[in-house]
Protein backbone atom coordinates (compact mmCIF):
# COMPACT_ATOMS: atom_id res chain seq x y z
CA UNK A 1 0.00 0.00 0.00
CA UNK A 2 1.48 3.85 -1.43
CA UNK A 3 2.37 6.33 1.69
CA UNK A 4 0.75 9.74 1.62
CA UNK A 5 3.20 12.04 3.76
CA UNK A 6 0.17 12.16 6.05
CA UNK A 7 0.48 8.03 6.49
CA UNK A 8 4.11 8.67 6.76
CA UNK A 9 3.70 11.17 9.53
CA UNK A 10 0.84 10.17 11.30
CA UNK A 11 1.88 5.89 11.29
CA UNK A 12 5.28 5.58 10.90
CA UNK A 13 7.63 9.13 11.94
CA UNK A 14 7.89 10.06 15.85
CA UNK A 15 6.41 13.25 15.76
CA UNK A 16 8.50 15.03 18.21
CA UNK A 17 9.93 17.48 15.70
CA UNK A 18 13.19 17.07 17.32
CA UNK A 19 14.80 18.37 14.16
CA UNK A 20 17.62 16.16 13.82
CA UNK A 21 16.69 14.94 10.14
CA UNK A 22 17.81 18.60 9.22
CA UNK A 23 14.31 19.35 8.63
CA UNK A 24 12.38 21.55 11.73
CA UNK A 25 9.32 18.74 11.74
CA UNK A 26 8.59 15.41 11.09
CA UNK A 27 5.58 16.83 8.67
CA UNK A 28 8.80 19.00 6.50
CA UNK A 29 10.97 15.28 6.79
CA UNK A 30 7.52 13.32 5.71
CA UNK A 31 7.37 15.61 3.02
CA UNK A 32 10.74 15.28 1.98
CA UNK A 33 10.79 11.25 1.86
CA UNK A 34 7.24 11.32 -0.19
CA UNK A 35 8.03 13.90 -2.82
CA UNK A 36 11.84 14.02 -3.09
CA UNK A 37 12.66 10.33 -1.79
CA UNK A 38 14.71 11.30 0.38
CA UNK A 39 15.33 8.27 2.28
CA UNK A 40 13.24 6.97 5.43
CA UNK A 41 16.81 6.45 7.51
CA UNK A 42 17.10 9.80 7.90
CA UNK A 43 15.00 9.70 10.52
CA UNK A 44 17.60 8.56 13.49
CA UNK A 45 14.33 7.48 15.71
CA UNK A 46 13.15 5.05 13.54
CA UNK A 47 13.91 1.53 14.12
CA UNK A 48 15.85 -1.02 11.58
CA UNK A 49 12.92 -2.84 11.34
CA UNK A 50 10.49 0.28 10.60
CA UNK A 51 13.39 1.47 7.67
CA UNK A 52 13.00 -2.41 6.01
CA UNK A 53 9.58 -2.35 6.37
CA UNK A 54 8.43 0.73 4.75
CA UNK A 55 11.19 1.70 2.67
CA UNK A 56 10.43 -0.96 -0.03
CA UNK A 57 6.99 1.00 0.03
CA UNK A 58 8.15 4.19 -0.34
CA UNK A 59 10.70 2.78 -3.49
CA UNK A 60 7.78 1.26 -5.03
CA UNK A 61 5.23 4.25 -5.21
CA UNK A 62 8.72 6.33 -5.69
CA UNK A 63 8.81 4.28 -9.19
CA UNK A 64 5.58 4.51 -9.90
CA UNK A 65 6.06 8.70 -9.62
CA UNK A 66 3.33 8.43 -7.39
CA UNK A 67 2.78 11.65 -4.75
CA UNK A 68 6.48 12.68 -5.99
CA UNK A 69 5.82 16.73 -5.94
CA UNK A 70 2.26 16.61 -4.19
CA UNK A 71 1.27 19.59 -2.71
CA UNK A 72 1.34 19.12 1.33
CA UNK A 73 -1.19 21.73 2.10
CA UNK A 74 -3.94 19.53 0.28
CA UNK A 75 -2.51 16.45 2.50
CA UNK A 76 -2.43 18.26 5.77
CA UNK A 77 -5.92 19.31 5.06
CA UNK A 78 -7.13 15.68 4.09
CA UNK A 79 -5.64 14.99 7.59
CA UNK A 80 -6.93 17.43 9.44
CA UNK A 81 -10.24 17.12 8.29
CA UNK A 82 -9.96 13.58 9.08
CA UNK A 83 -9.30 14.50 12.57
CA UNK A 84 -12.19 16.90 13.06
CA UNK A 85 -14.94 14.89 11.28
CA UNK A 86 -16.02 12.67 14.51
CA UNK A 87 -16.41 15.96 16.24
CA UNK A 88 -20.32 17.10 16.93
CA UNK A 89 -20.50 20.98 15.77
CA UNK A 90 -23.19 21.48 19.13
CA UNK A 91 -20.16 20.39 21.35
CA UNK A 92 -17.86 23.42 20.35
CA UNK A 93 -19.11 26.37 22.10
CA UNK A 94 -18.31 24.86 25.58
CA UNK A 95 -14.79 23.85 24.66
CA UNK A 96 -13.53 26.68 22.18
CA UNK A 97 -15.88 29.26 21.86
CA UNK A 98 -18.56 30.85 19.41
CA UNK A 99 -21.86 30.73 19.03
CA UNK A 100 -24.25 27.51 17.34
CA UNK A 101 -26.82 29.03 14.67
CA UNK A 102 -28.48 27.86 11.52
CA UNK A 103 -27.72 29.33 8.26
CA UNK A 104 -30.35 28.38 5.32
CA UNK A 105 -31.96 25.24 7.90
CA UNK A 106 -27.48 23.69 8.62
CA UNK A 107 -26.07 24.08 11.86
CA UNK A 108 -23.37 27.05 11.65
CA UNK A 109 -20.68 27.40 14.36
CA UNK A 110 -19.86 31.51 14.14
CA UNK A 111 -16.49 31.63 15.62
CA UNK A 112 -14.32 34.93 16.50
CA UNK A 113 -11.42 35.24 14.43
CA UNK A 114 -9.27 38.02 14.72
CA UNK A 115 -11.49 40.94 13.81
CA UNK A 116 -13.71 39.11 11.95
CA UNK A 117 -15.90 35.92 12.33
CA UNK A 118 -15.57 32.78 10.44
CA UNK A 119 -18.56 29.74 9.87
CA UNK A 120 -17.80 26.18 10.34
CA UNK A 121 -20.30 24.06 9.39
CA UNK A 122 -19.82 20.49 7.72
CA UNK A 123 -19.54 21.73 4.34
CA UNK A 124 -16.56 23.65 5.34
CA UNK A 125 -14.99 26.91 7.06
CA UNK A 126 -15.95 30.18 5.28
CA UNK A 127 -15.51 33.34 6.22
CA UNK A 128 -18.62 35.57 7.15
CA UNK A 129 -19.00 36.87 3.57
CA UNK A 130 -19.03 33.23 2.40
CA UNK A 131 -15.15 33.37 0.72
CA UNK A 132 -12.91 30.17 1.56
CA UNK A 133 -10.29 30.06 3.85
CA UNK A 134 -6.79 29.34 2.76
CA UNK A 135 -5.45 25.57 3.19
CA UNK A 136 -3.31 26.01 5.46
CA UNK A 137 -6.03 28.32 7.75
CA UNK A 138 -8.31 25.69 7.48
CA UNK A 139 -5.89 23.35 8.86
CA UNK A 140 -4.99 25.65 11.90
CA UNK A 141 -8.71 25.72 12.42
CA UNK A 142 -9.38 22.08 12.14
CA UNK A 143 -6.54 21.61 14.58
CA UNK A 144 -8.30 23.67 17.07
CA UNK A 145 -11.57 22.34 17.17
CA UNK A 146 -10.16 18.86 17.19
CA UNK A 147 -7.83 19.97 20.06
CA UNK A 148 -9.02 23.01 22.27
CA UNK A 149 -10.00 22.12 25.76
CA UNK A 150 -12.81 23.77 27.62
CA UNK A 151 -10.46 25.54 30.03
CA UNK A 152 -10.30 29.52 29.61
CA UNK A 153 -7.30 31.87 29.92
CA UNK A 154 -5.85 32.22 33.02
CA UNK A 155 -4.28 35.45 32.37
CA UNK A 156 -0.45 34.07 33.27
CA UNK A 157 2.14 34.91 30.27
CA UNK A 158 4.86 32.74 28.94
CA UNK A 159 7.25 33.18 26.69
CA UNK A 160 7.84 30.20 24.04
CA UNK A 161 10.88 28.81 25.40
CA UNK A 162 8.72 28.76 28.67
CA UNK A 163 6.27 26.00 27.14
CA UNK A 164 7.46 22.29 27.04
CA UNK A 165 8.56 20.45 23.88
CA UNK A 166 9.14 24.11 21.32
CA UNK A 167 13.01 23.83 21.46
CA UNK A 168 12.85 22.68 17.80
CA UNK A 169 10.82 25.85 17.35
CA UNK A 170 12.54 28.53 18.73
CA UNK A 171 14.63 28.99 16.20
CA UNK A 172 11.78 29.35 13.76
CA UNK A 173 10.12 31.72 16.00
CA UNK A 174 12.77 34.07 15.93
CA UNK A 175 13.64 34.36 12.00
CA UNK A 176 9.85 34.09 10.62
CA UNK A 177 8.15 36.22 13.74
CA UNK A 178 10.19 38.20 15.84
CA UNK A 179 13.05 39.61 13.78
CA UNK A 180 11.01 40.62 10.60
CA UNK A 181 9.09 42.50 13.08
CA UNK A 182 12.05 43.79 14.72
CA UNK A 183 13.44 45.42 11.30
CA UNK A 184 10.30 46.29 9.93
CA UNK A 185 9.47 48.71 12.97
CA UNK A 186 12.40 49.28 15.10
CA UNK A 187 12.70 52.90 15.65
CA UNK A 188 8.22 53.20 14.26
CA UNK A 189 6.45 52.46 17.80
CA UNK A 190 3.69 54.43 16.16
CA UNK A 191 3.76 52.43 13.23
CA UNK A 192 3.33 49.24 14.81
CA UNK A 193 0.98 50.85 16.72
CA UNK A 194 -1.24 51.29 14.32
CA UNK A 195 -0.67 48.17 12.36
CA UNK A 196 -1.65 46.17 15.47
CA UNK A 197 -4.49 48.75 16.56
CA UNK A 198 -6.18 48.02 12.56
CA UNK A 199 -6.21 44.44 13.17
CA UNK A 200 -7.96 44.61 16.89
CA UNK A 201 -4.97 44.67 19.16
CA UNK A 202 -5.74 46.48 22.12
CA UNK A 203 -3.28 48.92 23.86
CA UNK A 204 -2.43 47.64 27.10
CA UNK A 205 1.76 49.15 27.28
CA UNK A 206 0.33 51.25 30.38
CA UNK A 207 -0.53 47.87 32.71
CA UNK A 208 2.72 46.25 31.48
CA UNK A 209 6.03 46.89 33.11
CA UNK A 210 9.46 47.55 31.12
CA UNK A 211 8.49 47.35 27.69
CA UNK A 212 7.72 49.97 25.01
CA UNK A 213 4.47 48.91 23.65
CA UNK A 214 2.11 45.68 24.51
CA UNK A 215 -0.24 44.74 22.43
CA UNK A 216 -2.87 42.60 23.38
CA UNK A 217 -4.15 40.28 20.58
CA UNK A 218 -7.90 38.08 20.30
CA UNK A 219 -7.38 35.86 17.68
CA UNK A 220 -9.63 32.78 19.11
CA UNK A 221 -11.78 32.99 21.84
CA UNK A 222 -9.54 31.06 23.64
CA UNK A 223 -6.56 31.74 22.49
CA UNK A 224 -5.22 35.31 23.40
CA UNK A 225 -1.51 36.74 22.20
CA UNK A 226 0.56 39.47 23.86
CA UNK A 227 2.68 41.37 22.00
CA UNK A 228 6.10 42.87 23.41
CA UNK A 229 8.44 45.30 21.92
CA UNK A 230 11.64 47.66 22.88
CA UNK A 231 12.71 49.86 20.53
CA UNK A 232 16.08 50.31 21.52
CA UNK A 233 17.53 53.73 20.97
CA UNK A 234 14.36 54.11 18.93
CA UNK A 235 16.69 55.60 15.93
CA UNK A 236 18.94 52.79 14.47
CA UNK A 237 17.09 49.87 15.54
CA UNK A 238 20.13 49.05 18.07
CA UNK A 239 19.04 46.72 20.70
CA UNK A 240 15.39 46.75 19.54
CA UNK A 241 13.00 43.01 20.38
CA UNK A 242 9.69 41.82 19.81
CA UNK A 243 8.65 38.63 21.61
CA UNK A 244 4.99 37.63 21.53
CA UNK A 245 3.79 35.70 24.65
CA UNK A 246 1.03 33.09 24.77
CA UNK A 247 -1.82 32.61 28.14
CA UNK A 248 -0.40 29.69 29.91
CA UNK A 249 -3.19 27.13 28.45
CA UNK A 250 -2.36 27.76 24.88
CA UNK A 251 -1.18 23.95 24.90
CA UNK A 252 -4.65 22.55 25.38
CA UNK A 253 -5.73 24.79 22.28
CA UNK A 254 -3.05 24.45 20.03
CA UNK A 255 -0.61 21.85 19.02
CA UNK A 256 3.25 23.86 18.72
CA UNK A 257 2.43 23.65 14.80
CA UNK A 258 -0.54 25.63 15.16
CA UNK A 259 1.22 27.98 17.28
CA UNK A 260 3.83 28.57 14.66
CA UNK A 261 1.18 29.15 12.24
CA UNK A 262 -0.80 31.78 14.42
CA UNK A 263 2.62 33.61 15.13
CA UNK A 264 3.26 33.85 11.34
CA UNK A 265 0.02 34.74 10.92
CA UNK A 266 -0.05 37.86 13.48
CA UNK A 267 2.90 38.66 12.25
CA UNK A 268 2.03 38.93 8.00
CA UNK A 269 -1.10 40.94 9.46
CA UNK A 270 1.34 43.21 11.17
CA UNK A 271 4.09 43.66 8.33
CA UNK A 272 1.04 43.92 5.37
CA UNK A 273 -0.89 46.96 6.92
S1 LIG B 1 14.61 13.29 13.14
FE1 LIG B 1 13.12 14.45 11.90
S2 LIG B 1 11.58 12.94 11.33
FE2 LIG B 1 12.75 12.04 13.00
S3 LIG B 1 11.65 12.56 14.85
FE3 LIG B 1 13.13 14.18 14.56
S4 LIG B 1 12.06 15.77 13.32
FE4 LIG B 1 10.85 13.88 13.21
Amino acid sequence: MALSVVDLYARVLPRTNCGECGFPTCMAFASMVVSKKLPLKGCPHLSAEAVSRYQPELDAQHAAGKWTQRDLSADALAWARERAASMNLADLPARIGGELTEVDGRPILVLPYFQGVIHIGREGIRTADGGELGRWEQVFILNHMAQGGSRRPTGRWKSLQEIPNTVSKIKSMHAHVEEPLRERFAGHKGELAAAARSIGGVDVTAETESVDLAFHFQPLPRVPVMLLFWDGDGGSGFGAEVKLSFDETITEHLDIESIMFLSEHLANLLLNR
